[in-house]
């Protein structure tokens, strides 16, 4: 119990906004608005990543859970890293922004400052202790003991300049950078002394809290203004990165000489993410430029988990796990980032 439960890993809508990048052509109007929202995602998730080890140290046994998302009367809260322990816990808001900021505990605001332009965010503070109050609200609703709630902002990237004006408290005591944490875990620690739930009611919370984590899932066309047609169609090479591998004889072949048996998942995959958990016959192929219905019956039937008959039209569906299923994304992407930025 003494590190993570749950892998770090990538939550589902961000997965969707790579498959996104992948499909959506550079002459698209909304091109740039989302290489710059995947970009800021996946910066993020670094940052967060970069709590690991400091996490680790952790002198308390301890579950850490990164990226859950609970609901309180139907509303939905987020939080970077909860951490559990017998004695409190603890919340932690991973920052990733780069360049200069300033603090602003009367307008709680946070400027950031790039060459000569400013850059306005909410308040990072206020977000944690509005987390604080909705984590609270959630241990009463499911009837656990109340523990201390500790909350923290982590400035994740460490060329960030921080500046909190000695007068501003607000700020001071609760944004800290990631060389800090150490320290303040072990103060964390010398400040509560009693054990207040036992190691087995941590593991029954725990487990409540991932049952009731509900990732978020949006419709990522819909809420990007991409419609379906628009989206790039083919198989991507792992080898290279470019789409239009062509099947031949049961192996998608690409000009770069690479030859994979099994490139059409990670198009159905795409699909799954961007489209539909539903495919059929004739979808695939238009998806994925395959020409034979016979060999696009095959592979939808070694790849889909049941037949959904509705009316003529059979449909495959697709079921994915988004912990384990789709580490291809982050080769294409680096290759994109790439070819993309170099035009
Ligand atoms: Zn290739």
């Amino acid at each position: 119990m003494s590190t993570s439960k749950i892998p770090h890993n990538v939550p589902p809508h961000v997965l969707m906004l790579q498959a996104l990048y992948h499909r959506i052509p550079q002459s698209h109007d909304q091109f740039a608005y989302i290489e710059k929202k995947m970009n800021n995602e996946l910066a993020g998730l670094y940052g967060e990543s970069r709590l690991l080890y400091p996490l680790s140290k952790f002198p308390i046994r301890k579950v850490s859970l990164p990226n859950i998302r609970l609901s309180i009367d139907s509303n939905y809260f987020q939080i970077d890293y909860l951490i559990l322990t017998s004695k409190f816990m603890l919340i932690l808001e991973s920052k990733y922004y780069s360049s200069d900021l300033t603090f602003d505990q009367v307008a709680h605001q946070v400027v950031q400052r790039i060459d000569e332009e400013y850059k306005v965010y909410d308040d990072p503070v206020l977000q944690v202790e509005e987390q604080v109050y909705q984590l609270s609200n959630w241990f009463n609703a499911n009837g656990f003991p109340e523990l201390p709630i500790e909350s923290f902002v982590v400035m994740t990237n460490p060329r960030t300049r921080l500046r909190i004006d000695a007068t501003n408290n607000h700020h001071a005591e609760k944004v800290v950078s990631l060389q800090r944490l150490p320290s303040l875990f072990r103060e964390l620690d010398a400040k509560y002394e009693k054990n207040i739930i036992s190691p087995r009611s941590i593991n029954e919370i725990t487990h409540k809290l991932i049952q009731q984590h509900k990732p978020y899932l949006p419709n990522i066309l819909e809420k990007n203004r991409v419609s379906k047609n628009e989206l790039l169609r083919g198989v991507y090479c792992l080898q290279c990165g470019r789409l239009g591998m062509k099947m031949m004889q049961y192996r998608w072949r690409c000009p770069c000489g690479y030859r994979d048996r099994t490139a059409h998942e990670n198009s159905l995959k795409d699909y799954f993410l961007l489209i539909s958990s539903e495919v059929s016959n004739r979808e695939f192929r238009e998806f994925t430029g395959l020409t034979s219905r016979y060999t696009a019956r095959d592979i939808l039937r070694r790849n889909s988990s049941e037949l959904v008959g509705k009316t003529n039209v059979i449909k495959h569906r697709l079921s994915y796990d988004y912990k384990t299923d789709f580490e291809y994304l982050n080769v294409i992407t680096k290759f994109l980032q790439t070819r993309r930025k170099s035009r």
